[in-house]
């Protein structure tokens, strides 16, 4: 059939697959699954033998890709990781540009200085480190440290809620300090201006720095929710088919 060709190909996972592909992880109660809930792709030794099943699994593989958060992937992530590079230069560039601080620029340019965004970063770190990770991320930490039994419990929403609430009060206390020295350190470079120019332009960095932090802590939080969802019409998506449904 027409189809079939591209049935095959996307059959992918022999045992050793290399570290960028999706090995496949399931829990005890996804033992059965056909479709992989972390990657969306087809897991071979799960796959039906007589054509029937295989027809109807396709035509639900089919359904399940229609649906948005499962078509998103990866580029999610991207989008994050892109904008939280952007956002310090256009927000900072932006303030600058329409108010008037005596200087167009926090870092000023030919000179040994750190980027704009090596700065924020410093705020980024913890947020990425607990937020960024996808559903294939967090199963390969569960199961290389053998916690399987924890991570309904890691990643349910109520911890990973307080998780968030005390990395987002840690970022508020700690990190302005971080900006502020470097702020100090920056705006000193800035030629001419006075001591209330310097104190004005070391704010707006602390500002800005912060704002982007917590533009990219929602948009984390929007990722989590995207790739909850997707999870979880996968898993539907598998129990529909274990059911014997199309
Ligand atoms: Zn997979």
């Amino acid at each position: 059939m027409f189809w079939r060709r591209n049935w095959e190909d996307e059959i992918s996972g022999s045992e050793e697959s290399p570290f960028l592909e999706c090995r496949h992880l399931l829990f005890e109660e996804e033992a059965d699954y056909p479709i992989c809930p972390s990657c969306g792709k087809l897991i071979k030794k799960n796959l039906p033998q007589n054509s029937v099943d295989r027809s109807r699994l396709f035509l639900i593989c089919q359904k399940v890709k229609r649906v948005w958060s499962v078509k998103i992937g990866i580029a999610s992530t991207l989008l994050i990781l892109i904008l939280s590079y952007l956002l310090p230069q256009l927000i900072g560039g932006w303030f600058l540009w329409t108010g008037n601080y005596g200087f167009s620029r926090f870092i000023p340019s030919s000179s040994h200085n750190p980027t704009l965004f090596s700065v924020t970063l410093f705020g980024y770190i913890p947020l990425f480190i607990f937020f960024v990770a996808r559903e294939r991320v967090k199963r390969f930490f569960t199961f290389s440290l053998g916690i399987e039994h924890f991570h309904k419990i890691l990643y349910s929403w109520p911890v990973q809620l307080t998780l968030f609430i005390f990395i987002i009060i840690l970022l508020s206390i700690y990190v302005p300090k971080f900006y502020e020295m470097e702020g100090e350190s920056l705006i000193a470079k800035q030629i001419q201006l006075t001591p209330a120019q310097h104190v004005k332009g070391v704010e707006l960095f602390v500002f800005v720095n912060m704002l982007c932090n917590w533009i990219v802590a929602g948009l984390l939080v929007i990722h989590q929710l995207i790739d909850r969802r997707r999870t979880w019409w996968l898993k539907e998506a598998n129990e529909a088919y274990l059911a014997g449904g199309c």
